[in-house]
């Protein structure tokens, strides 16, 4: 166990940065999820921690000892990947005792970890097994112990449940996060699935072209997005492109004036996206007078979710925003076709300068 910290790490390839300036520091104990769209960086990031990429700039230190220069098992790095890479002809005990073996620990200690190890992820009955003897939940857990066995001072998952089916997914999370918390494992995971991220994670890096766009809890991620990426790539935005004409208004590009945060996108003039979240748009029959914004619009698509509904509501010729409603019984229920009326206060509605992503 130890803090990890990244110091404007960086790799380039030819020209090419895949990872640029990327400084981290990660608390003894803390789960740090690298989330971001493919190609970003997560994983070249993960292996330079782990010693499998040599950074071309920055150090990396665990436990305050500059470990940019080891190789990979000098680093006392746990690692778990996507491929679960177990050795098909080895047991599950032989298996998670390799590593030990090839790291010359005393041969009276290797029985004793190699059943702690397989205890810890409740598999200590199925030792004797090969792995095509197991379902693709436990050949995961098999290839956790084994990066448990040595007593990381640093755990590293690079997308280790996408594999496995989605329900098998959601009881795994819970048991690697249980475990983490257990032993105050210091944890960074690569992921891109979101709610994943999300539910494991103390911490988030949202990454973007190599560089680190925002760092922070699930709820600063949503509530204060650094910029709009963010604010499009965790969760979801409806985006409507104009200018802050004045400070609290927003003049779309389709002639419309909302209501906008006054704190965000600057005192106007210059290109912005106005974001808005699903769930912060009310929806109703009726004028929502008691809202900053409020104007009547065409619902176009609805998207039944189940507990949520999607209703994507045309405002203008050129733009459209998405509410999302609670599905409850003898609420408001619109149907293609219906003129509605849509509204929200101006604090949920955040102007980013520039423009919107196009997604
Ligand atoms: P994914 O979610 O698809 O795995 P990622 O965020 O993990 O994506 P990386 O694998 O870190 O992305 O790759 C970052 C960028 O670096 C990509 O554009 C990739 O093509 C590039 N890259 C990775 N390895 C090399 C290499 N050996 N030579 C040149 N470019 C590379």
């Amino acid at each position: 166990m130890a803090r990890l910290e990244l110091d404007q790490v960086s790799k380039q390839y030819g020209d090419f940065h895949a990872v640029r300036g990327v400084t981290l520091d990660v608390a003894d104990g803390e789960f740090l999820v690298l989330l971001g769209p493919s190609g970003c960086g997560k994983t070249t990031t993960l292996r330079m921690i782990a010693g499998f990429i040599e950074p071309t700039g920055g150090a990396i230190r665990l436990g305050g000892q500059d470990v940019t220069q080891l190789p990979p098992w000098k680093r006392n790095a746990g690692l778990v990947f996507q491929s679960y890479a177990l050795f098909p002809h080895l047991t599950v005990n032989q298996n998670v005792a390799f590593g030990l073996e090839m790291r010359k620990v005393p041969s009276a200690e290797i029985a004793p970890r190699t059943a702690e190890a397989l205890r810890l992820v409740q598999l200590e009955h199925l030792g004797d097994r090969l792995p095509r003897q197991l379902s693709g939940g436990q050949q995961q857990r098999v290839a956790l112990a084994r990066a448990l066995v040595f007593h990381p001072d640093v755990l590293l998952l690079d997308e280790p449940l996408s594999n496995l089916d989605a329900k098998l997914r959601q009881e795994v999370r819970l048991e690697i996060r249980e475990l983490q918390r257990k032993l105050g494992l210091t944890t960074v995971m690569v992921t891109h699935d979101q709610e994943e991220a999300l539910t494991m994670a103390d911490r988030l890096v949202v990454m973007s072209e190599g560089e680190v766009r925002q760092v922070g809890t699930q709820r600063d991620l949503y509530e204060r997005p650094s910029d709009r990426f963010v604010a499009g790539f965790v969760g979801r935005s409806s985006f409507l492109e104009g200018h802050v004409e004045a400070p609290g208004l927003f003049r779309t590009a389709g002639g419309l004036a909302l209501g906008c945060d006054g704190q965000g996108g600057g005192q106007g003039g210059g290109q912005g996206s106005l974001a808005l979240r699903p769930e912060r748009i009310s929806i109703s029959p009726a004028p929502l007078t008691e809202l900053d914004t409020t104007l009547e619009g065409t619902v176009e698509f609805v998207s039944y979710l189940g507990a949520l509904i999607d209703i994507h509501v045309r405002i203008s010729p050129e733009e459209r925003v998405v509410a999302q409603i609670a599905n409850r019984a003898g609420g408001f229920m619109p149907d293609i076709g219906n003129r509605v009326h849509v509204g929200w206060s101006s604090a949920d509605a955040r102007v980013f300068p520039g423009r919107a992503p196009t997604s």
